[in-house]
């Protein structure tokens, strides 16, 4: 049968990720990929696939059945999100946990319009791990659900290094704490402060003639991002940072731990430990791109997230196949 005919919008590190992971599947073709910038500058890992202009894009609505938005979720996606669901049906990994909902009333209404399909917040987290911590809420309504980070490279926090006077380059890693994790697995839900949780490691690059013990303190009383963590800084250079910090692992894990009956302990967990972020992130917005796809065939249009989707759909296979080989 015919493949699904994918787009993608913007080629950043999602985008180079979900060109390799549609290369992965049986039923999908990357048809074309969409840049603001000049098309000539951006190159494609397979280079027989056709840049355009991003401003263009009206014209392939005939020729892609799903385009998979890969901008950042800042100042991209609020943007591209709604404008980009008049047209196509679309998924993406908008991660602003707190204007989701307005982000999705946007989304729906210019989908829902056109008589679009479009999967937003896609991705691990949100995505998988939301539809985790929905598993352990409905399954065991008694209990607690603990989300920990990690071992991951944090953009956010890299960011905030980057900015201070007398950084020169950096990056912040986020570390689930071990003896958090084991109470949380032992059953016994403890109530847990920030600082027990998670701990951060920075590596960072000084400024010519900067001071690394002022670099270090501005780095730890930071608000929001440090001060309620236990911090440590390790001063490298620039050829370590290249060497031993270019790549982009993340995961974690979602625990919920819970009673039945007259106080039966049972503990659910989920976790994913991923050398690299987005190329894992871009993945599940592949599966996801399919399912928006079968979605639209099926007549369910508008906006809806990973809590919408039914699982087989991701898949694929037929639900027939499914049931002989997966249950
Ligand atoms: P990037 O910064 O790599 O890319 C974002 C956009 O920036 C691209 O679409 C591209 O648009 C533009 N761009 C990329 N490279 C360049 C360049 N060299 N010069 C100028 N512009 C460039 O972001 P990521 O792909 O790493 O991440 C995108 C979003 O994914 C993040 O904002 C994050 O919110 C989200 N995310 C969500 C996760 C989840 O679990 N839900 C997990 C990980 C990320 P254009 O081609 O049009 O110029």
């Amino acid at each position: 049968s015919e493949k699904i005919r994918v787009g993608i919008a913007g080629y950043g590190n999602l985008g180079r990720g979900t060109e390799l992971a549609i290369a992965k599947t049986p039923d999908m073709e990357l048809v074309a990929v969409f840049t603001r910038r000049d098309p000539e500058s951006v190159s494609l890992v397979n280079q027989n696939v056709p840049v355009y202009k991003l401003d263009d894009i009206g014209q392939f609505q005939d020729k892609i059945d799903v385009l998979v938005l890969c901008g950042g979720s800042k100042s991209d996606l609020p943007e591209q999100g709604p404008a980009l669901s008049a047209l196509f049906n679309t998924v993406d990994s908008f991660d602003t946990h707190a204007k989701i909902p307005e982000y999705f009333e946007a989304v729906n209404n210019s989908a829902e319009l056109a008589g679009n399909t479009s999967l937003i917040a896609i991705g691990w987290d949100p995505g998988l791990f939301s539809i985790n911590r929905l598993f352990g809420e409905a399954i065991l309504p008694e209990g607690a659900t603990y989300t920990f980070w990690g071992k991951g490279l944090s953009q956010g926090h890299s960011d905030a290094i980057r900015r201070l006077p007398g950084v020169k380059a950096g990056v912040q890693y986020t570390i689930p704490v071990t003896e958090a994790m084991d109470k949380v697995r032992s059953g016994s839900m403890p109530v847990l402060s920030t600082r027990e949780k998670h701990k951060r490691d920075c590596y960072v690059v000084l400024a010519e003639g900067a001071s690394a013990s002022e670099v270090e303190q501005s780095i730890v009383t930071m608000p929001d991002y440090f001060a309620d963590y236990d911090t440590t800084v390790s001063f490298i250079t620039e050829e370590e940072l290249k060497r031993d910090h270019a790549a982009m692992p993340h995961g974690g894990f979602v625990i919920r731990s819970g009673k039945t009956g007259a106080g039966t302990n049972q503990v659910m967990e989920y976790s994913l430990a991923l050398d690299s972020n987005p190329e894992f992130t871009s993945s599940v917005l592949v599966a996801y791109a399919r399912a928006a796809y079968k979605l639209n065939q099926m007549g369910q249009t508008g906006a809806k997230t990973a809590f919408d989707v039914p699982p087989g759909l991701l898949s694929p296979k037929s639900a027939a196949q499914l049931r002989k080989e997966l249950l």
